[in-house]
């Protein structure tokens, strides 16, 4: 391995035949030794292999060993799940969560039976046409069941090769994305490719964690540049640290009578399509905050208003605005007619609306001290 001047490694060339070999040995060696019992691991049968890592998606291990058992005990092939009703399908999910990873399996099944004649195809664009297959998935069940020169990347292998490739970059973006692409394929024996992607996997799960890697115990330690240079702390690189903006904004619960004004946020607003209370950033000097909310009321809604209390002080943070949100009370001068974007409704009616997420807050605090209507 070459040095730069300051000692650190420079990444391998792994394109040197014999570093590649030594890397296959070692992993497949270990995993022959190491790798866990798992119930998916006792077959080679494709649709299985394809049920296991469906499951396995944001998924743990441990959580997903009895819900495969069962599952397969009720489904043991595409035809019985593809007849099931998709409620059954979603009781033997539930507790896993992602329930839209059940529907697609349920959909995929349908059209394995439909065409493919319910046999799990063998063809790596064929598997990867189905429903909730991804180029992982695809290369998964492609190599463990049908032993295909496919190459995986997911959690554990983007550590592994970031850590063996000296990648400094952050493993998600796109150059990366094709560099770690590159590498698993580079590094893909030519038979076993089954056991060698579930081996790189293993090792990724089980030794080369996320923090504190226990290379003492590493099969790889001597090839991999990371551990030479003592980088495992910082490599993977972490991703890049969201830079928060702070706004300021105000939420107006405009009354007329016992009703409560609300609006439908329009297209090219945030939270297009759903109803909400009126409101509007405010500049930073609360002096002229009276003077922005009236006339932001009179623009959103054609209300003109008396402007009330400070009844809360919500904080939220939406994409990269943390966002602190004054709501007022107003009482209103002259209400505009309701309209399909505008409604005078009874704070008990507010549960029938769709409301973004501080919009409920603000109407559960309403109906709690409106008490009970109609
Ligand atoms: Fe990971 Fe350490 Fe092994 Fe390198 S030596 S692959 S950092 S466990």
């Amino acid at each position: 391995m070459g040095k730069t001047n300051r000692g650190t490694p420079l990444p391998p060339d792994w394109g040197d035949a014999s570093r590649k070999q030594q890397l296959r040995r070692r992993l497949l060696v270990w995993f022959a030794d190491n790798a866990r019992d798992l119930p998916w691991r006792k077959s080679r049968d494709p649709y299985s292999i394809w049920i296991s890592e469906i499951m396995l998606q944001q998924t743990q291990v441990v959580s997903v060993c009895d819900y495969f058992t069962r599952f397969l005990e009720r489904f043991p092939t595409a035809l019985e799940l593809a007849a099931a009703p998709e409620s059954e399908v979603l009781r033997y999910w539930e507790g896993l969560g992602y329930y839209r990873r059940a529907r697609q399996l349920h959909a995929a099944a349908q059209q394995i039976v439909a065409v493919h004649g319910g046999e799990f195809p063998r063809d790596f664009d064929q598997i990867l046409a189905l429903p909730g297959i991804g180029r992982y998935t695809a290369g998964a069940i492609s190599s463990i069941a049908f032993d295909e020169r496919a190459p995986i990347l997911e959690a554990n292998t983007v550590r592994l090769f970031s850590r063996l490739m000296l990648l400094r970059e952050t493993p998600s973006t796109s150059a990366a994305q094709k560099q770690l692409w590159a590498f698993a394929a580079e590094i893909l024996p030519r038979k076993n490719t089954g056991a060698f992607n579930q081996a790189l996997m293993e090792l990724g799960a089980e030794v080369c964690r996320p923090r504190g890697p226990d290379c003492e115990a590493c099969p790889v330690a001597t090839l991999c540049p990371t551990f030479a240079a003592r980088l495992q702390d910082q490599i993977p690189a972490p991703k890049k640290k969201v830079q928060y903006e702070d706004v300021t904004e105000a939420a107006i619960v405009v009354t007329h009578g016992q009703r409560v004004l609300l609006r439908r946020r329009s297209a090219g607003e945030r939270w297009a399509g759903l109803w909400d209370f009126p409101r509007t950033p405010v500049s930073n000097d609360a002096a002229n905050w009276p003077g922005e909310i009236l006339s932001a009321v009179a623009q959103q809604t054609g209300a003109r208003i008396h402007l009330g209390n400070l009844f809360t002080t919500i904080k939220h943070a939406v994409t990269r605005f943390r966002i602190t949100l004054h709501c007022y009370h107003a009482d209103c001068v002259s209400p505009p007619p309701a309209g399909p974007d505008l409604e005078w409704i009874r704070p008990g009616r507010l549960t029938e609306y769709p409301l973004s997420v501080t919009g409920r807050r603000i109407s559960l605090l309403l109906e709690e001290s409106s008490g009970p209507h109609e």
